[in-house]
């Protein structure tokens, strides 16, 4: 593997987001959502889905004292054991919840045995804008929920207040179910993002302290457990972990999770065993999710070595967190076999298993990866958090080889599939991304029971808000790589990047119309004598590209969708343009659910009309990509967006006849179809919506 081509993310402070549409998310995040996601996870907002994170730590500080360290014994390794029988079979209740609402038992866990992650999401996003925007109230208030969270710690480190509220002898007893290593996972995100951010070791000791627990108990030594995160992202954090630290053994905690992962005899099926929840009747290696009860292997991606998968299968937030781990190893032990696999991956998911917004997973059954080409559009699922989570796949695969299809699925996921997860007030959340929505259906229809055609205040399952905070805080963290001669613009996003090469200080300084106009400047300052390379992506939907015909003291190649530019680039200023026609797309055939169907899409921004703008039965309408979209400036509430009006046809209800008649030719009517970008639908009204939209007959 080339070391020349693999690249980093620049440090937390080195980006300063200027203006424009990413400017105004991230400071709707600070402003709006860091305020209301705290409200909400300290059970604050009145009609609200209760969280009951904050007053979970609460009660685990106080079990903490008093309980202390004499009962705590160790399911395996490094000290006491617990007696088997002490440690009782079977699975601990998943989901918990008060009778009374309004009056919850103050030392009892309630909500999922996950729920301590939104408050490390909170914290992690909290970071990210304390290191674009150094604000002291802001750090105060982190430090004193650090504080909570560190006095919620076991004397040996460990950190979950789900075990600690319930049984703290059952902790790592059913890895692969109760999520006490997810939990370490993002502690350990928030705790590298909060000291890369304010220099603060608080959180991180804790993120130590829980791992180096964590390595008394699991790894390849005899006497520790075998085992492998039921819900992956350990693995990125611990690479996370040791690039801040340096620490070789969290290099190998997260190294060994992913050679253990699929190899026998499956941890999983010994877990369940000694559990008693094993079911030999069923096929353990089924991918089809009709078993019922028992979930395969796939489900969590363990059903082969991780290095030999080809197919995106599973969940399908802990899959692409899976393969961000994987990609982020084949990096740093430049392991040719796992980026292959991660090469493999990619191209299953992006070539046969994505939404055109770029929403992933097929099927509610299982928040899954669906088989190839099955994406249905009102059943979707395309959790929020999944692509968030392929975003850090997509940027971790732009580090492994520049090449901008990586750069560009990353883009459909800024602007569509994540984004549409929050309303345009910051306050109302999708954890269930559609592409075809009819309320009624969704209401009335046990199959689309995940479907909501409005965003809620919170959600019971709140991994969603937090994971879309803490990715547009860091926006600037997915615009740029680089490394000692090369420097990466992968996105167009208005800002300051102070970044070397060769040693050498320079400052670029981006002015970008995106999502809404390509028109683009750069500027270059700094050392003069500063030489290397400088590559700035050419969008994959951009037909005819305007860019730069010279650069003084350097020379122009073009080169895996990049525009490159070597030598000396400092004093350069460069104007690009990325016109930004709207254009009608089709699916690939074997997408049955799409057939005879277009979308629009223009620049990154895919669309979509609402029956705010259309009226009721959208079923109805028909749209005909030969005709020209007229494009306007315009507006979804406050929200400035560039509107499209597509032309068409609306079909007229037949007034005669009963529920089947003899075929007679629809009437129709013309009808100027006004599309708006998809993360933008659901502010006005709770109504129907579509994505895809039938060609209609010229
Ligand atoms: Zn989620």
């Amino acid at each position: 593997m080339d070391d020349q081509m693999m690249t980093r993310p620049l440090p937390l402070g080195s980006i300063r987001l200027t203006d424009g549409f990413w400017k105004e998310k991230a400071d709707l995040v600070r402003r709006e959502v860091i305020p209301y996601q705290w409200a909400t996870i300290s059970d604050q907002v009145e009609g609200a889905v209760k969280s009951y994170c904050i007053h979970n730590f609460r009660a685990a500080a106080r079990q903490v004292k008093k309980r202390g360290p004499a009962e705590l014994c160790q399911s395996s390794g490094g000290g006491k054991r617990c007696p088997e029988d002490e440690v009782p079979a079977g699975q601990q209740v998943f989901e918990r919840w008060p009778e009374d609402p309004a009056h919850p038992d103050r030392d009892t866990f309630y909500g999922f045995p996950f729920q301590d992650t939104d408050c490390y999401k909170w914290i992690e996003a909290c970071a990210y804008c304390y290191a674009s925007s150094p604000d002291e109230k802001l750090k105060e208030h982190v430090e004193s929920v650090i504080s909570l969270v560190s006095s919620a710690r076991e004397a040996d480190g460990y950190l979950d207040t789900f075990y600690t509220l319930t049984d703290i002898r059952k902790r790592f007893t059913d890895l692969r179910s109760f999520h006490e290593l997810y939990c370490f996972g993002h502690l350990t995100e928030a705790a590298a993002a909060w000291y890369e951010a304010s220099g603060s070791e608080s959180l991180l000791d804790c993120a130590r302290g829980f791992a180096d627990c964590i390595i008394a108990h699991i790894g390849p030594e005899e006497g520790r457990l075998h085992g492998v995160p039921g819900h992956e992202i350990a693995e990125m954090a611990l690479a996370r972990l040791y690039e801040v630290t340096n620490v070789k053994k969290y290099h190998d905690l997260g190294r060994y999770f992913l050679d253990q992962r699929g190899t026998e005899p499956n941890f999983f099926r010994l877990e369940s065993e000694r559990n008693h929840t094993f079911n030999s009747s069923v096929r353990v290696d089924s991918l089809d999710g009709k078993t019922g009860e028992f979930i395969p292997y796939s489900y969590q991606q363990a059903h082969m070595p991780v290095a030999q998968q080809s197919e995106a299968v599973g969940h399908a937030v802990r899959a692409v967190y899976l393969y961000s781990g994987m990609a982020d190893y084949a990096r740093m032990d430049k392991d040719k076999a796992l980026k292959d696999a991660c090469r493999r991956l990619w191209e299953n998911i992006t070539r046969r298993k994505m939404y055109v917004t770029g929403g992933l997973g097929g099927t509610h059954i299982g928040e899954a990866f669906s088989f190839e080409y099955d994406l249905p559009n009102d059943t979707a699922y395309a959790e929020t958090c999944a692509s968030v989570g392929m975003a850090f796949f997509a940027r971790r695969m732009s580090q492994l080889e520049p090449d901008s299809e990586y750069a560009d699925v990353l883009e459909r996921e800024m602007y569509n599939g994540i984004l549409s997860g929050i309303s345009l007030d910051g306050k109302h959340f999708f954890y269930v991304n559609p592409l075809d929505v009819w309320p009624l259906a969704d209401r009335s229809d046990q199959r689309k029971s995940h479907v909501f055609s409005s965003r809620r205040k919170w959600l019971g399952c709140a991994c969603c808000p937090p994971n879309l905070a803490r990715f547009v805080s860091s926006i600037g963290q997915y615009a740029y790589t680089g490394n000692e001669e090369s420097f990466y613009v992968h996105q167009y996003i208005s800002s300051e990047a102070d970044f070397c090469l060769g040693g050498k200080k320079l400052v670029m300084k981006v002015e970008s119309g995106f999502p809404y106009s390509g028109k683009v400047r750069v500027t270059l300052d700094g050392d003069p004598s500063a030489e290397g390379k400088i590559a700035f992506r050419i969008p994959g939907w951009c037909r005819q590209p305007v860019l730069p015909l010279k650069a003084d003291g350097c020379s122009i190649t073009l080169s895996h969708g990049y525009f490159e530019l070597t030598g000396r680039p400092a004093g350069l200023s460069l104007s690009f343009d990325f016109p930004m026609e709207a254009v009608f797309l089709k699916a690939d055939e074997r997408v049955r659910e799409d057939i005879g169907m277009v979308a629009l899409l223009r620049g990154p921004l895919v669309y979509c009309t609402e029956e705010a703008d259309m009226g009721p039965d959208l079923h109805l309408i028909r749209i005909d990509p030969g005709k020209p979209v007229r494009c306007e400036e315009g507006k979804v509430l406050d929200e400035k967006v560039v509107l499209l009006e597509a032309q068409g046809s609306r079909i007229l209800p037949d007034e005669d006849g009963g529920l089947y008649r003899i075929y007679s030719k629809p009437k129709i009517r013309k009808a100027t179809v006004r599309m708006i970008p998809y993360y933008t639908w659901a502010n006005r009204m709770d109504n129907e919506m579509k994505v895809w939209i039938p060609e209609a007959e010229s």
